[in-house]
């Protein structure tokens, strides 16, 4: 169950204490996609969004790193002006595996930021790096996200009775 726990729980990608992390020693930010920075529906990154990339980006190594196919994420990250790992079937640890090869970060200077706890947050917690959820930004997911949070609200039901995580309890 641990396995599923987030170091840190927001409400959004807009609530999270960047200054924190970078006072931590992260470098680098993993962002999920689908239901993290954008609706799954959504091709065009909103202003907001945009905003709050441009004002990351001298302190961190920004990356979007998906489990979707790579044309989706291409066209969103090339919007950005950020990098992407696509395909990356999380929690596989394969482009997490790629990420430490290819840039010579450590564990600890790493965050990843997902929606959901099987994958980005079991992903991340197993590579090791700090693990960052946030609510997902809408009720609209793809049939095999509909099957993923069907068994994550039993996950989090549990992780509830042992005290390990609360819905809606933020925490940084
Ligand atoms: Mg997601």
């Amino acid at each position: 169950m641990e396995k599923y726990v987030p170091d840190i729980y927001q409400k959004s990608i807009y609530t999270i204490n960047y200054e924190k992390l970078k006072q931590n020693g992260i470098k680098c930010i993993l962002f999920d996609l689908d239901n993290t920075i954008a609706p799954a529906s959504s091709s065009v990154p909103t202003k907001k969004l945009q905003e709050l990339i441009e004002s990351l980006k001298p302190d961190f190594k920004l990356i979007i790193f998906s489990n979707a196919m790579p044309k989706r994420v291409k066209k969103f990250s090339d919007q950005l002006g950020i990098d992407f790992y696509a395909f990356s079937l999380k929690p596989s640890q394969k482009n997490f595996k790629r990420l430490f090869k290819e840039h010579k970060f450590t564990e600890c200077e790493v965050a990843i930021i997902g929606d959901q706890i099987q994958t980005d947050i079991a992903g991340g917690n197993i590579a090791g790096i700090k693990t960052i959820l946030v609510n997902p930004v809408s009720t609209k997911d793809s049939v095999f996200t509909k099957l993923n949070r069907f068994l994550e609200g039993k996950k989090i039901k549990k992780m509830s009775k042992k005290n390990l995580f609360f819905k809606g309890k933020y925490y940084e």
